[in-house]
C-alpha cells in the first residue's frame, strides 16, 4: 500500500505545511540499484584514541568507498572505537564525531567500530556498552535518511572479518536498517573466500520458504540478483502466484506446506546437491486478545513460525543437506522483541526464533561449519501490514528515526548480507529492519 504521505513531505508545498504542523518528515531512502550500487561520497576514517583491531584502514579500503581523514562532506563515517575501554576515553568519541556529524551527507552511514565488552573488566565493559546508548541516540537525532550502528570486532581481533558487515552498511542495501549492534564472533572469524563482487553467491543454491510474495519472494529476487540457484518453496494454495515468482527470478518452484511431516525430506529432494543457503521466511499471524484465543489459533502460529524451522532446520543439518560454509538465515519480528496487543501467540513464536539463532549458531558453526542468524523487521509495506487497521499503520509506520515504513528489498538486502561467503563471522545475530523502531528499542 503506498504511503501517501512519504509522497506528499516529498512534494514542497506538502513539506511546508508538516513542518509548520510540526509533523515527522521522512527523508526519501536510496536503495541499491545497478546503477548506484555506492553511496555518493567519501568515507571519513576516524579514531578514538589507539585502535585495538588491525586491519581497519585495509578493510575500509573495500567498501566501494573512497577513504579520506579529512573532507567537508562525507557519505559515511567510520569512527574506531575499539581502544576506548575508559569513561575518560569516551571523550574521545565525542571529540571525533562532535564537529562533523553535521557535515554528514543526507542518506549517509555513521558506523562506530567498538570491542565485546568484557566479563572481567567492567571499566572497559562500560565503556563500550556506553557506545551502544550513544550509538542509539546518534541514530534518533541524525535525520535526513541517515542511519548510525555499532560493530563489535572481538577485541584484538582483525577487521577483516568485519568486511561484508561494512560493505552492508555502508551502502544503500541496509537503508532501513539503524540503531543496530552487531556482534562478530571470534569462534568463526577467518572470512570466507574470495567471491565475485558482482554475483557473491554464484555456484550456491538457496531455498526460501513463504516465497510466492511479500518479503519472501524480495529475498528469493536478491539472491537471485547476487548469483545463487533460487527454490522457492510456498503452500500449494498458492502455486500460481509461486510459479509466476519462480517464473520472473528463474527460480524453481517448490509448492509445499512446510508443516508436513516430510517437508525436510521433500526439500532434500528438490536440491540433490545440498543447500548453501536456507531462508526460513514463511509466517502467518491468527490475532486475538490471549483470553479470546482458541487453541487452534495458538498452535497454528507456534507450528508455521518456529516449530517447522526448528524440525526442518534439525533434519536438514543432520541430514548434511546443508553444506559446509552454508547460511541459515530466519525471520524474527520487532514484534518478538516488544510484544503486542494480540500477538500472544505470534510474539512468543519470534522471540523463539531468537532463542533458536541464538543457541544454534555457535554450534552449527561448530558442528557443520553452518552460520545462523535472524531479520527481525518492523513494519514492512506487504499484504502483511496493508491489512493492518488504519491508524495502527500510520503509527507503525511513522514510530521508528527514518519515519517511514521500509520495504521487502531492505529485509531481502539483510538476509542477502548473512548469505555473503565472507559473513563467516556474523553468527548467532537479529538484525532489526525497522528504521529504528521506538518499539522494543
Ligand atoms: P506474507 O503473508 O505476504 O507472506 C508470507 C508467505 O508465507 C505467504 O506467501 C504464505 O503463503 C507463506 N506461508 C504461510 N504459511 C506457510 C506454510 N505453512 N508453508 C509454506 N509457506 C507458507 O507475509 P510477509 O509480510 O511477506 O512476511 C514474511 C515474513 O516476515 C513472515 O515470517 C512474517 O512474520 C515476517 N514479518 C513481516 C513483517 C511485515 O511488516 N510485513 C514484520 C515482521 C515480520
Amino acid at each position: 500500500m503506498a504511503d501517501r504521505y512519504l509522497h506528499l513531505t516529498g512534494t514542497a508545498p506538502g513539506r511546508f505545511l508538516t513542518r509548520r504542523l510540526g509533523l515527522p518528515q521522512p527523508a526519501p531512502l536510496r536503495r541499491w540499484t545497478l546503477e548506484t550500487p555506492h553511496l555518493e561520497g567519501p568515507l571519513l576514517h576516524l579514531t578514538a584514541g589507539a585502535s585495538a583491531v588491525t586491519g581497519v584502514a585495509e578493510a575500509l579500503s573495500r567498501s566501494g568507498l573512497p577513504v579520506v581523514a579529512n573532507t567537508d562532506r562525507p557519505a559515511a563515517i567510520v569512527l574506531d572505537a575499539t581502544g576506548v575501554t575508559t569513561a575518560a576515553g569516551l571523550g574521545d568519541v565525542h571529540a571525533a564525531l562532535h564537529s562533523v556529524v553535521r557535515s554528514l551527507a543526507p542518506g549517509g552511514r555513521i558506523v562506530v567500530l567498538g570491542t565485546v565488552p568484557s566479563p572481567d573488566d567492567h571499566h572497559q565493559a562500560a565503556a563500550q556498552q556506553a557506545l551502544e546508548g550513544f550509538v542509539r541516540s546518534l541514530g534518533k537525532e541524525t535525520g535526513r535518511g541517515s542511519t548510525v550502528q555499532l560493530v563489535r570486532i572481538p577485541a584484538g581481533g582483525a577487521a577483516q572479518a568485519a568486511e561484508s558487515t561494512l560493505r552492508f552498511l555502508l551502502s544503500p542495501r541496509s537503508a532501513y536498517v539503524s540503531g543496530q549492534v552487531i556482534e562478530l564472533t571470534t569462534a568463526t572469524a577467518a572470512p570466507g573466500p574470495a567471491a565475485d563482487p558482482a554475483a557473491p553467491l554464484t555456484g550456491r543454491t538457496a531455498l526460501v520458504t513463504g516465497a510466492a510474495r511479500g518479503i519472501g519472494a524480495a529475498v528469493a529476487s536478491v539472491l537471485a540478483r547476487d548469483g545463487a540457484r533460487v527454490i522457492v518453496l510456498d503452500v500449494p494454495g498458492s502455486r500460481e502466484e509461486l510459479e509466476r515468482t519462480a517464473d520472473r527470478l528463474g527460480a524453481t518452484a517448490l509448492p509445499l506446506d512446510i508443516t508436513a511431516p516430510d517437508a525436510a525430506d521433500r526439500i532434500a529432494a528438490a536440491a540433490p546437491d545440498g543447500l548453501g543457503i536456507l531462508v526460513h521466511n514463511a509466517g502467518i499471524t491468527r490475532d486475538r486478545r490471549l483470553a479470546n484465543m482458541p487453541a487452534d489459533r495458538w498452535a497454528s502460529v507456534i507450528e508455521v513460525n518456529l516449530d517447522s524451522v526448528l524440525r526442518t532446520t534439525d533434519e536438514l543439518l543432520k541430514a548434511g543437506v546443508i553444506t559446509r560454509g552454508g547460511r541459515i538465515v530466519a525471520t524474527a519480528s520487532i514484534a518478538g522483541i516488544a510484544g503486542n496487543t494480540g500477538q500472544t501467540n505470534y510474539a512468543a513464536s519470534k522471540a523463539g526464533i531468537i532463542g533458536l539463532v541464538r543457541s544454534l549458531g555457535p554450534r552449527a558453526a561448530a558442528d557443520h561449519g553452518v552460520t545462523v542468524n535472524a531479520v527481525a523487521p518492523g513494519f514492512i509495506e506487504t499484504k502483511m501490514t496493508a491489512a493492518v487497521p488504519l491508524f495502527i499503520r500510520e503509527a507503525g509506520r511513522r514510530m521508528n528515526s527514518l519515519s517511514q515504513g521500509g520495504l521487502p528489498v531492505d529485509v531481502a538486502e539483510a538476509v542477502a548480507w548473512f548469505a555473503q561467503p565472507d559473513s563467516t563471522a556474523v553468527n548467532g545475530q537479529v538484525l532489526r529492519v525497522c528504521g529504528q523502531s521506538l518499539l522494543g528499542a
